[in-house]
């Protein structure tokens, strides 16, 4: 057979085909007009997508890139930080923190496992000198989603500023950066935002553009202020990726013509359709707060994980992703994101039930695409 490749991980995401193409053609020079209006027709539908009046900065890094940005541009040396760590890049951000030499507070959660506004409310109380909450939308190595509105009303009510993870949640799941009291967003181009990866956008409240002025942190590349006063000249500090920026331009016409809402109702769709296929088999959530980016589900006792993820990647050509870290062989991860239809869910569930069938789990055959199929049937439009 000729082995299709289906990229059905939680980043890079697949991109619509004429996305692709748009890069294809030849390269404009970066400090012309021509270019500035593109890249202003960008940054403009950037604010759309993180529902902010602010300035949205667009960074030629992966989102990892922002992340850093978002730490070097706010923070003094040796200050007080909190990060909410419930999984792989929950822990990132405190191991950007601490290599900026702040006093990170690092609040570890089981991986899955929800943290409530009251909880962070009480870490703050404890540690009141606390400049900034990092935090996480959707975190990809567990998929749960966070409580992003209840940080927001927590901070809000403090000097502290509340610095948010949104790489693989925004855009898919609901987080209006003004609207939630968002201090800094920083999202990335490979998740939901139907490009390769390459950019990653970064906004500021003006309560954390107080701390960008007075920060003292040393930081060149990814100084936002010299990507502020850039904006303002219609262009960025350094050579933008010109390819990925204009990719991004049709992407985000993509994007604009569906709407928001019902970019959210689709995500939510085809999470409803995940969860329902692998429940129909008798598998199990990771996560006690599942977002509708990525389901992480536990893989079933008896069952080898590793060989579950290699069948599915080797033979089947399905690319789902595995665990990591400590998940590692424990769990796998199905994606539902971004340019991402319900066909593809079927896919997945298929290339599941054929490897799980393979492995020895003694289950119905065709149950999980069942009852995905209803779920999907119910909500087609
Ligand atoms: C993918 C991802 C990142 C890392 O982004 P890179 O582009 O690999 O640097 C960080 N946080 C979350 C939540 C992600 O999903």
């Amino acid at each position: 057979m000729i082995k299709k490749y289906y990229l059905l991980s939680p980043g890079p995401t697949p991109v619509p085909e004429n996305v692709l193409s748009a890069a294809a053609n030849p390269i404009i020079h970066h400090r012309t007009p021509e270019f500035s209006d593109i890249f202003m027709e960008v940054t403009e539908g950037l604010k759309y997508v993180f529902e902010t009046e602010q300035d949205v900065f667009v960074l030629t890094s992966s989102g990892t890139g922002a992340m850093e940005a978002a730490v070097c541009s706010t923070l003094n040396p040796g200050e007080k930080v909190i990060t909410l760590s419930g999984g792989k890049f929950g822990e990132r951000w405190g191991q950007i923190c601490r290599s900026y030499g702040a006093e990170v507070r690092e609040v570890i959660l089981e991986w899955g496992e929800p943290f409530s506004k009251d909880q962070l409310a009480e870490e703050l109380k404890a540690n009141p000198e606390t400049k900034a909450v990092f935090a996480t939308l959707s975190e990809t190595s567990s998929g749960t989603v966070y409580d992003i509105q209840g940080f927001g009303e927590v901070l809000a009510k403090s000097d502290a500023i509340l610095v948010v993870d949104g790489i693989s949640g925004l855009g898919a799941t609901p987080c209006p950066v003004d609207g939630w009291k968002v201090d800094v967003m920083v999202a990335g181009s490979q998740k939901s935002f139907m490009i390769p990866p390459g950019l990653a956008y970064l906004s500021f409240s003006p309560k954390a553009w107080d701390l960008v002025e007075k920060s003292t942190l040393p930081k060149f590349y990814f100084d936002a202020k010299k990507y502020k006063k850039n904006l303002e000249k219609r262009t960025t500090p350094y050579t933008p990726a010109v390819s990925l920026i204009i990719q991004q331009k049709k992407a985000l016409d993509i994007i604009k013509s569906v709407g928001l809402e019902k970019l959210f109702e689709h995500h939510r769709i085809l999470g409803d359709a995940t969860r329902a296929g692998v429940k129909a088999i008798g598998l199990e959530l990771l996560s006690k707060s599942p977002g509708n980016i990525l389901t992480a589900v536990k893989v079933p006792a008896g069952i080898d994980g590793l060989k579950l993820v290699k069948t599915m990647q080797g033979k089947y050509m399905a690319y789902i992703a595995g665990g990591q870290d400590p998940y590692k062989g424990k769990i796998f991860r199905i994606a539902h994101l971004g340019y991402m239809g319900g066909f593809d869910i079927i896919t997945a569930l298929t290339a599941l039930e054929m490897t799980l069938s393979e492995l020895g789990f003694d289950f119905e055959r065709g149950s999980a695409v069942g009852a995905a199929e209803a779920i999907l049937k119910e909500n087609w439009e």
